[in-house]
Parts: structure tokens; sequence; C-alpha cells
């Protein structure tokens, strides 16, 4: 390897490794590094060795991208996020070093079983769900396309909590994921930024003084992202509050040594835990502090490269452009004028026309109470000089809308970025739509709803700035690692490449009439349920049936997605199986996971029922074993990983209006089950990519649920109308499935039968009749592996690397990096 003309007496350089010589790199690791000796060695000391004998092999990679983006002085992306649900690390990397084999061999000679140690590593949690993960995604392509992009979060001592299930209920308990080291991590000591809060600010004149209160430094950590076969690998920086070197100036200034030092923990307290909320803003101070921390240290980091490369500010806005993952990292905006107005000196209007240059922004939902806001008060405490540079923003803005759009006064009062009333609010969903030169929906019927609803107003003011960018998935993850037997089909047939590029998909094409290759499908598919049933069986003490159909909801449990729909439909179908036992039901396995977030009791009594009908029906002898419900605790990446190859049928049942993408059902979809769902989100593009032979699609449309609301939704009279949802109800209130506390189900009933906000009765029917329609085409196995194919087959478009190449065209103006140049 050469670098700066400094020839180095080594080089990593994949083809170079035998099994012999990977062995020797992870022995040498495991002594020299971990300091054990072979014959002392755990399973999470082979894992780290392994680790750490991998990640040399990225690293090379790594360094070599990096120089290449520095010397290209290409224009670069910044993507912000408050989460990132990145996964396991090990097998990913293996198999994007192309060394998953010759791995599993050194091991193997060495008395070690490579599987069993992937298991060992830690999962981390640092994101909530779909929008953590989607970042995760993203980052593998841009690692993997060569995309000059970086992803910028937070470090969370404490991710996700890891959920248990005592008597049925929902435990939570916190994850300490840093504690068994974090052997993928670079530590960046020189990468420290100072990170204010509080305070006060004056004028000087024209000029803004911020006399902040307290300080602290956030410190830098980095992941590699590795491409696929690329030789090339992103970065993913994640921010630590540290307390170490900066005190609260004030105790600190009247000679309070001891107070400033017992504030430590108290400032640190920052990148301590992951708000496990996931669509509503809790309104804490901390979360606050959160969001501004992340902004303030990432685009410190970013001026302070651009200036090393470039020597000068001016040309700011055509070398960065920098994406909110959602309106979290918003205060970015603000920011960006702060350094640029009060520190570098630029005008306010040259600064705020390369902010618009700059910023571009992904919505993630249409439900307005998921759109942040934070009190002017609680701002004017935290960031007094944001507050007064988002007033401003406000007031150039206004005048905007009064002269070119409209000055009718509700008009004006709605797109303020002020809420006014008792009580203030910033709304930061405006201010992201202001600032940013491009603002994106996640799927088709998102962006479309985006522009008629939410942000209709905006879409009136500027109506270029809205498009679409319909969300993917990678396929490494999702099939190379996630379901290997599935990935070797796939290369037996058409080579290794759709690894890189998932449109080869339509080359299998001219594969799937032929025996083998139709042989072979359900075969995968049986192998990955017994993987399944055999973790249920160890872990839940289970019994599952994998020739029964599985029948899988994997995803957060929330009101929107339903998840009570689909108990609605498995009570149902018990009783229908009761009543008639002598028919040939299709034997059915209902599997269900998912986290609720610790104060959302809705969810949480969801969870409970689900457990509770689990209990019964599992019990019931009558069933003959061919019903079964099981809910499988801690619902992570890994577990993704584990369940959605095993899935036959993938629910994906969301209010049509509700779900702004969705990306569990592009991964089960790719993975062979079929879709049952609504018109909602990418379930509408998966159906027009598989065709209606193959999808499952029921349910009320965004327009019959609309004029429903209109109308005025009355529940109970559905409830009237139809006998067996009646029963199923009444059982339910009764305490048929809760006998030693029958009045456990109450509210929630009362809530569906009175309320009923997201319309489970009104699609009830509709869903039970679907069910019916997988029950049949069941039977017909030829037919169900014909469609299983016809979603495996036509899924390319959703392959993230194809959502990435169309943000890098349409929205960042960036090329791919010149890779090995
Ligand atoms: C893909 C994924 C999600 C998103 O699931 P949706 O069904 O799209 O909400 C959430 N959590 C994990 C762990 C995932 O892998």
């Amino acid at each position: 390897m050469v670098i700066d003309n400094i020839d180095f007496p080594f080089s990593y350089n994949r083809p170079e490794h035998t099994t012999d010589s990977l062995k020797k790199a992870i022995v040498y690791k495991l002594i020299f590094l971990i300091g054990r000796s072979p014959q002392e060695a755990s399973q999470r000391d082979w894992l780290n060795a392994t680790l750490y004998a991998v990640r040399d092999l990225v690293t090379e990679g790594w360094i070599s991208t990096a120089r290449q983006a520095r010397a290209d002085e290409t224009r670069r992306v910044y993507y912000l996020s408050m989460e990132f649900l990145i996964g396991r690390t090990l097998s990913n990397a293996l198999i994007a070093e192309g060394l998953y084999d010759l791995a599993k061999d050194a091991l193997s000679e060495l008395k070690v079983d490579l599987e069993e140690i992937l298991e060992k590593e830690v999962d981390p949690g640092l994101g909530n769900g779909g929008l953590g993960r989607l970042a995760a995604c993203f980052m593998d392509s841009i690692a993997t396309l060569g995309i000059p992009a970086m992803g910028y979060g937070i470090r969370y001592e404490y991710g996700m909590f890891r959920q248990k299930i005592e008597d049925g209920r929902q435990v939570e308990k916190p994850d300490a994921w840093l504690e068994k080291g974090a052997p993928w991590e670079f530590m960046r000591p020189s990468k420290r930024f100072h990170i204010r809060f509080g305070g006060h600010i004056y004028f000087e004149g024209k000029k803004c003084i911020w006399n902040h209160g307290e300080e602290i430094t956030a410190l830098a950590y980095d992941q590699m992202i590795p491409g696929y076969d690329n030789d090339s690998a992103a970065t993913l920086r994640l921010w630590s509050a540290y307390a170490g070197d900066v005190f609260n100036l004030q105790d600190f200034n009247r000679g309070d040594y001891f107070r400033a030092i017992e504030n430590r923990s108290s400032t640190e307290n920052v990148s301590r835990v992951l708000y496990p909320d996931d669509s509503t803003s809790a309104g804490r101070e901390l979360r606050l502090r959160q969001e501004y921390f992340l902004v303030s240290a990432s685009l410190q980091d970013i001026l302070k490269r651009h200036k090393r490369t470039h020597g000068t500010l001016e040309n700011l806005a055509d070398k960065v452009a920098i994406h909110l993952n959602d309106t979290h990292p918003a205060l970015a905006i603000p920011e960006l004028m702060y350094i640029l107005v009060d520190q570098e000196g630029f005008s306010w209007q040259h600064a705020w026309d390369m902010c618009r240059r700059i910023f571009s922004y992904t919505c993630h939902t249409l439900m307005s109470e998921a759109l942040e806001t934070w009190p002017v008060e609680m701002m004017a405490k935290i960031l007094p000089r944001h507050l007064q540079i988002i007033f401003e923003i406000n007031d150039h803005f206004l005048d905007y809308v009064r002269k070119h759009v409209t000055d009718e006064h509700d008009f004006i009062r709605r797109v303020s970025l002020i809420e006014e009333g008792d009580y203030r609010k910033v709304r930061m969903g405006w201010l992201s739509v202001v600032g940013s030169h491009k603002i994106n929906g996640v799927a088709a019927i998102h962006s479309d709803l985006m522009v008629t609803s939410t942000f209709a107003d905006f879409a009136r003011i500027y109506p270029e700035r809205f498009t679409n960018v319909t969300n993917g998935i990678t396929p490494r993850r999702w099939i190379a690692v996630a379901n290997p037997d599935l990935s070797a089909l796939f290369d037996k047939y058409i080579g290794k490449e759709w690894r890189r590029d998932l449109s080869q998909l339509e080359q299998l094409k001219a594969h799937i009439q032929k025996a083998d290759f139709k042989a072979a499908i359900p075969q995968i598919k049986y192998a990955n349920k017994v993987r399944l049933a055999e973790y249920v069986k160890k872990t839940l003490g289970i019994e599952l049936d994998p020739n029964a159909l599985f029948d899988v909801q994997v995803k957060r449990i929330h009101e929107y997605k339903r998840q009570i729909l689909n108990v609605l439909h498995i009570v149902t179908r018990y009783n229908e199986m009761l009543a008639n036992p002598e028919k040939d039901w299709t034997p059915r396995v209902f599997i269900l996971a998912g986290k609720a977030a610790s104060a959302y009791y809705a969810a949480k009594q969801t969870i409970h029922l689900i457990n509770d009908v689990a209990n019964i029906i599992n019990n019931d002898e009558r069933l003959k074993g061919r019903l079964k419900v099981v809910f499988i605790p801690n619902y992570s990446v890994s577990l993704a990983q584990l369940i959605i190859p095993a899935a036959d049928i993938s629910e994906q049942i969301s209010l049509a209006g509700t779900e702004a993408s969705g990306t569990s059902n592009m991964k089960f979809a790719l993975n062979g089950a079929l879709t049952l769902g609504t018109l909602d989100g990418a379930n509408v593009e998966i159906l027009e990519n598989v065709g209606n032979d193959h999808i499952f699609i029921f349910g009320n449309t965004v327009e019959q649920v609309e004029a429903l609301r209109r109308q005025g939704y009355r529940p109970f009279e559905i409830y009237q109308a139809d006998e067996q949802l009646r029963q199923v109800v009444d059982q339910i209130t009764s305490g048929y499935f809760s006998p030693n506390d029958p009045n456990r189900y109450q509210d929630l009933l009362n809530n569906l039968c009175y309320h009923d906000y997201y319309q489970a009765f009104a699609d009830y029917r509709s869903y039970v009749e679907a069910q019916k329609a997988v029950d049949v085409k069941y039977q017909d196995q030829a037919a169900w592996v014909e469609s299983a194919i016809q979603n495996i087959v036509n899924m390319s478009f959703f392959s993230s690397d194809r959502t990435i190449a169309e943000y890098a065209e349409k929205i960042w103006k960036v090329e791919p990096l010149k890779l090995g140049a």
C-alpha cells in the first residue's frame, strides 16, 4: 500500500488472505489486542478478535476513500440523523469483504463456530424503528455507491430499551450496549468541539452577542460502514458528551470547584439515552439539548473540514449539502446562520442564500401530532440566540409571503414559524421547509398527501421545492446476510452482482419457470421457518409447525399500525375454528413483535392483549395445534433478520394515509412473503411492481377514510351490525382472555367502540375476507410459490441503492467518487 509516496511494507488486501493467514491475523488480535491466549479465550474474545482482524481489512479502503474525497475537493453530503439503527456489524462486513467462507474455515480450524460467535455480537439499538433503520440502509448504499457522504448522529450510552415480557406485560430494561466494548469504533480524541447552552443575549449596535451559561464537549467516535466489494467505506460519526475539560462556568467562577465537578454527570446526560418514542416528541428539555448537541458538533466539524480543504467559506454552498432526517436536526438551520452571521461576519442575506442552497429535508409523517414543536419559553432558556435567529427568519419569510403570495391574515397565521397562543411554540417542520431547497416525502402516496395536507400552504408558496424519493432497503443486509440460502440460489442463476445492483433480478425471470428453481423457493422458506421455530422453542418454549402458514406483523406497536386489527382477526379465526372443528383449516402461526413507547398506554395494552390471547389459544387442545400465536420479545434488527425470511404473509395493515412508507413491507416481499396490506405508504408501489395477483389488498382508500371522517364515523354501528365482530369484542370485554382480571381491556374496547380514530372496525370485514383469500391461495401451493417468486423478482425498485442514487441526483447534486482512481 502506498500513501503519500510512502510505501508501507504491508498490505491487508483481501485477495492475499488465505485460511491460514486469516487464522493468524485473528489469533494475533486475540493475543496482542485482547490479551488472551487461544486456550482461555471465551466466545466473546473470539468474536472481538475476529472483528478486529476484519476491521483492519476495511480500514485500508476507508482511509483511501476519505483521501479520494479530499483530493477531489468534491461536493459532499452530510446526513444528520438522531438515529442510526445499524444492526450487527461482523456478518455484514464479512460479506462486504468477500470473506465469509474463509472466516468460517479459519475459525473452524481454531475450533470456533462462526455462526455461534456472530450471535454474541451486541446489536446497538441507537434508533427506535423505521427512521433509524432507513438511515442505516442509506449509509450502506452510500458506501457501496461511493457517494461522497458522511453520517452524523449521537453515540447514546443507552440505546433503545430491552423489552421483556413479564406476565404478558412489557417491561423495559436498560440497554447498556457499551459495557461489552465497541471494537468496531475509532475514538477520535482530537475531534472535540464545545457545545454551548443557556445564558443570555445582548446587542452591541446591530451585532448580537450570545453570552452562554454552560459549555460541554462533544467527542467524536467513528464507525466504518463497509461498501460492498469496492475497497471503500463510509464514515458514520457519532458524538458523545464529555464534561472532562469544561465545567459550569458560573459555578467555576464562583470558586465552587466541587459543584462544578458534581455537574459533570448532569452535563454528560445529553448523550446518555435515546428517547424511546418514535413519533410524538415528548417536548422535554433534554431532548432539545440532544438535538442541538448533534447539530452544533456536526456543523462545527463540517465547517472546519471545509475551511481546511478550501481555505474559505465563500464556496460553502457549492461544496456542502446537509440533509435533515426529519425535523430532529432542524436547529442546523439557525445554527448555520449563527456561525455565518455572528462568527464569520457574513451579511444576513448572503448567509440565508447559502443556507437555502445547503439544506434539504425529508418528512417522515403526515400525522400533525408527530410534527415537532418547541415551547418558545424553553428555547429562550436553552438557546436564546437561536430563538432570536428563528424570529428573524420568520420576519423575512412572512414579509416574502405577504408580498408575493397573500397577506390574508389566516394564511399568515398558519404558515408562521411561531404558533401563537397561550404557549407560543416554534414549528420545526415549517422551519425545515423554509430553510431547505428540497423537501421530500418517502413514498409516492405520502409525497402526494404531503402537498395536499401537512404542507399544503407551503406547496402554494414554494411549489418547486416538494418532491418524492421512495424509500428502499439494502439488499446486502436484507438478503445476503439475512437469507443466505436465497442468496446462494440467486448466485447459482445470475451470479453475485445482484448484491451491488438489484436490477439484476430481472435476469432471474428467465429461470423462474425451471423446475429446480421452483422447487428451491419453498425449500428455502421451509428451512428459514425451521430456524425461526427453533429460536421460538428455545426462548419461549412454544412449539411451532414449520408447515403452517407463518403470518407475521413485526414493527413498533402503534395505534395507526393497527396490531389490534390483527388481534380481532385472530380471535375471529379462533371462534370459527371452534365452531367448525372438522373443516380442513390451514394451520396458521401468527407472529408479532415490537416495542411500545414506555409512556404509550394503548400500545402497552395491545401487547398485553396479544399475550393474553396467545396464552388461551396456544393452550386450547381443541385446535389440535392448527392455530398458534407468538409474541417475540425485544424486536431489533437482528431479530428482524431472523423473522422476516421465515414469513409467508407480511402484515402491512395501517390505516390508509397514516404510514408514510414503511420499509419492512419491502424486506418481506424481497424475501418472498406475500403482502396483506392496505393502500398505504409503499404498499401502493409494491402492488404496482408485483401485480394484483400476487398481493392481498384490502380496506378503505385514503379518500374513503377521509369521507368517513367527514361524515362522522360511528364504529359502534359497525360493531352492532357485524355478528362476528360483536362476538370478538364481547369476548375480550368480558374477560374471556383475562379471566383473572376481566375488566383489563375495558378502556381499549371502549375506545374502539366509540372513537376508533384509526378505523379498525371500518376495515374489519374486508380484512377478514382478505384473510380467507390467503387461506384459499395457500391451499394451492403451486400458485403460492408462483406469487412468492413474483414478489422476489419484482422488488429491485426497492433497493436503497436506487433511493440514494435519486437523492444524489435530484437533491444533493453529487456524483459518486472515482474509487480506486
Ligand atoms: C425495518 C425495521 C423497522 C421498520 O418497520 P416498519 O414495519 O416499516 O415500521 C423497524 N424496526 C426494525 C428493527 C426494522 O428492521
